[in-house]
């Protein structure tokens, strides 16, 4: 299938990001939305693919984007970074604890990292980061105060304040 063919970055592709052995047997399409493959793209490109480059050696995708509906088979909390294609589960042969250290010594941004000891990955997510434009016309008049003409964030909050219009930052 070509779309599976997809790369998300140099070393991960779009059919690893969302293979589920549960998907299969319950024959559910996890195939992802437009946003939730930006966020998966944003999630390769700026933190599994440098990890790995980091690492030197395959980190393997257990785990993914998933549908709600796949979610919610396999016990995932409805609001899983999981469903949104921000988080993906992580095995290397070295261990989650080894592979979280590489990340910490590396500086790179992520949101979360929890080690799952028993069943051996380390969970990662980040989420894609947006410039904030200043839209004047949304602003009351009486505003003196200077706004910036952006802001750079990732914070839901400051996302969902209206006076802003929010664009996906791109390299
Ligand atoms: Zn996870």
């Amino acid at each position: 299938m070509l779309y599976n063919t997809i790369q998300l970055s140099p070393n991960f592709n779009l059919s690893e990001l969302t293979h589920s052995q549960a998907a299969i047997e319950n024959a559910i399409d996890n195939t992802p939305d437009e946003k939730s493959l930006e966020n998966l793209k944003n999630l390769c490109e700026n933190l599994l693919q440098p990890l790995r480059d980091r690492l030197g050696k395959p980190i393997h995708v257990t785990s993914g984007y998933r549908c709600e509906e796949l979610n919610r088979i396999v016990g995932g909390v409805p609001t899983s970074q999981h469903v949104k294609g921000e988080a993906a589960d992580c095995y290397c042969t070295d261990g989650p604890e080894f592979l979280l250290q590489v990340l910490l010594d590396s500086g790179l941004e992520f949101d979360q990292a929890i080690v799952y000891k028993k069943k051996r990955f380390l969970h990662l997510s980040l989420k894609l980061l947006y410039f904030l434009y200043f839209n004047p016309a949304a602003m009351p008049i009486s505003t003196t105060s200077p706004m910036p003409e952006y802001i750079y964030t990732n914070n839901p909050l400051i996302l969902s304040f209206s006076p802003y219009e929010c664009i996906p930052l791109r390299k």
